[in-house]
């Protein structure tokens, strides 16, 4: 019996258990399943990866509250980047879904509650996605129905770029690769306009970046990996279908949960790494006319 059968038949009891035996139990656990349904993929997800949470929802309906108040416009990004308003402070509300889309539904659930609304950027080469285990690239169907719940409750719906990665691992080409993905969320009546960058210490080894992939911030040029010549910078996003890049918008501050530690731009206040309590107090010092973006990753949140 594998793994995945024993968790659906003992439950809770074997979770708690090898949550406290292994800090990560990815080595231990199966590879996600074509046809499994999104029950089985959210386990597998949720053993991988809840254990790595450090913030509580308490702590985001903390600083949803805050923003909430009457002096805070928040926005999905592709609304923030056609909206200027000096007399509002006015914040982009970005979420980089890595590994927890399930995570994901529930930040966007909080969000409601407080009449929010921000946009969920879904990662293509992410577990949960997709394979190309037996090429050519599957996307995980049952995956369908809890991309199309988030969009109810989003504002927006993006792609979390990781086409370089994909073009090395998978052997994809990355524009076909885009445009099908962008139709795929057509066909489940998601519209895209955006993208936000997905960053990898093994692209900043080679000196690459996810962007580059467009011509808008890269000069056209080439990379020898595995034995191929891979090709960057030729197409413009526009090409690929989309309006925007969400590091390339017009804001002036920012705040991100990367790596579960806060950070807070130089300009906002303590200029280095803090708590919740620095982020709060760094979104109270900004003014009317302020464009700030904050960024958070779902599983750094939901820590029991
Ligand atoms: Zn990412």
């Amino acid at each position: 019996m594998d793994l995945l059968h024993l968790c659906r038949n003992s439950g809770c009891l074997l979770l708690g258990l090898l949550l406290v035996c292994c800090d990560d139990l990815s080595d231990l656990l199966p590879a996600m399943d074509p046809d499994a349904s999104v029950r089985e993929i959210e386990l597998l997800v949720r053993l991988k990866s809840d254990w790595r949470a450090v913030f509580t929802y308490d702590e985001y309906s903390e600083l949803l509250r805050e923003l909430a108040r009457e002096r805070y416009t928040v926005l999905p990004m592709d609304s923030f980047r056609i909206t200027y308003d000096s007399s509002r402070i006015l914040v982009a509300m970005r979420h980089d879904i890595d590994c927890h889309p399930f995570k994901a539904l529930e930040m966007a659930e909080i969000e409601n509650a407080f009449g929010l609304r921000s946009t969920f950027y879904i990662l293509h080469s992410a577990e949960y996605y997709g394979t190309c285990a037996v090429a050519p690239f599957v996307r995980f169907l049952a995956m369908s129905c809890s991309y199309r719940q988030l969009a109810d409750m989003a504002g927006e719906i993006g792609i979390h770029n990781d086409l370089v990665t994909m073009m090395m691992q998978y052997d994809i080409e990355p524009l076909t690769f885009q445009l099908e993905e962008i139709n795929y969320y057509a066909a489940l009546d998601i519209p895209i306009y955006g993208s936000s960058a997905h960053g990898s210490a093994e692209l900043q080894d080679l000196n690459l970046s996810n962007r580059m992939i467009y011509s808008d911030f890269s000069e056209y040029g080439t990379f020898d990996y595995g034995k191929k010549i891979h090709e960057y910078g030729r197409y413009s996003l526009e090409e690929f279908g989309l309006v925007y890049e969400a590091y390339a918008l017009d804001y002036n501050r920012y705040l991100s949960d990367s790596g579960g530690r806060w950070f807070i731009s130089e300009d906002i206040g303590p200029g280095h790494h803090g708590q919740l309590k620095d982020v709060i107090l760094a979104l109270q010092s900004s003014e009317p006319g302020d464009r700030v973006q904050v960024l958070t990753h779902p599983v750094w949140w939901g820590k029991e």
